[in-house]
């Protein structure tokens, strides 16, 4: 059964008497090229255990389930649930818990059904809530050796940013704090069953074992670099003084020179390193 081909995907949704959901975020894949090449550039290791957010119908699912360990994938619509169980039948190695991963205990789950494992990600992310889901799974502090997400071209352009560049903002610095990003590949809108308005694109990261940069306290560096793109025209020092409204800007501004910047200098073209000695010289 060729889960992305277009007649399939509708006569499947139409035997199971359901549809695409615009609420859940539900763009199926029609290109069979696209999971392939996702499945194989997400993980390096095929003794893995992957964690897929969204399965759909399973189209990534079974090209994940042919090369690796075992998959997890959590779904969220539970029309899906029969869907899954019909086309996945054949793989031993896929569990599919019907779970929104934002309310789910996914270190509990990992401990109670991959313990020991090492664990990746691999998702074509709901476009409605792409940010919320990374942020999640970067701040579970579950030791993932990677997360690859399909997201929307341009989330994918600022989650892989470069400082300086105009795609850099507060996502990009706080994901290069947990590890480092690469754009894999593009996917044109017309890959998709409903098409969405945009492109998509590809990213892998890559989760540092040990972090370079450790802040004194996570808090604090968050805090500055939030502060930092809250106000994107202003200068560091303006910005961070509407964050931290109780610090004087005289006092801002010679924490920023001590560091050897300019007084002037923008929040865009700091480095997570440059964010965390910021911080530590506020703690
Ligand atoms: N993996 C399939 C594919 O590539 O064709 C479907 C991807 S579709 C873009 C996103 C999937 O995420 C849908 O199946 C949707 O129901 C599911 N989803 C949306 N929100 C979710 C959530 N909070 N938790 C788990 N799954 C969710």
């Amino acid at each position: 059964m060729n889960l992305c081909d277009i007649r399939t995907v509708r006569e499947i949704l139409s035997a199971f008497s359901t549809t695409t959901k615009k609420s859940f975020g539900q763009n199926f894949l029609i290109n069979k090229n696209v999971p392939e090449d996702i499945a194989d550039n997400c993980c390096d290791d095929e003794n893995s255990v992957i964690i897929e957010i969204g399965p759909g119908i399973g189209c990534l699912t079974a090209e994940l389930a042919k090369r690796y360990k075992k998959v997890i994938a959590f779904e969220i619509d539970e029309t899906l649930i029969p869907v899954l169980k019909y086309t996945l039948g054949e793989f031993r190695n896929v569990e599919v818990i019907n779970q929104d991963i934002m309310e789910v205990d996914l270190a509990a789950v990992i401990a109670e059904k991959a313990a020991g494992e090492k664990v990746s990600v691999c998702a074509n992310l709901p476009y409605y809530i792409t940010t919320p889901i990374l942020m999640r799974l970067l701040e579970s502090r579950i030791a993932f050796d990677s997360i690859t997400v399909m997201v929307q071209a341009e989330v994918a352009s600022r989650l892989a940013a470069a400082p300086g560049t105009a795609d850099y903002g507060a996502i990009t610095a706080s994901l290069n704090y947990y590890g480092t990003s690469k754009k894999l590949f593009t996917v044109s809108a017309g890959n998709f069953m409903p098409a969405p308005k945009v492109n998509s694109a590809v990213v892998r990261i890559d989760l540092y074992k040990e972090k370079p940069v450790v802040p004194k306290d996570e808090k604090t560096f968050f805090k500055v670099i939030k502060s930092a793109f809250g106000q994107r025209r202003k200068t560091l020092v303006n910005a961070l003084q509407t964050g931290f409204p109780d610090r004087s800007k005289e006092e801002l501004t010679a924490i920023i020179t001590s560091l050897g910047f300019d007084e002037r200098i923008r929040g865009e073209k700091l480095s997570t390193a440059d964010f965390a000695a910021i911080a530590d010289k506020m703690a």
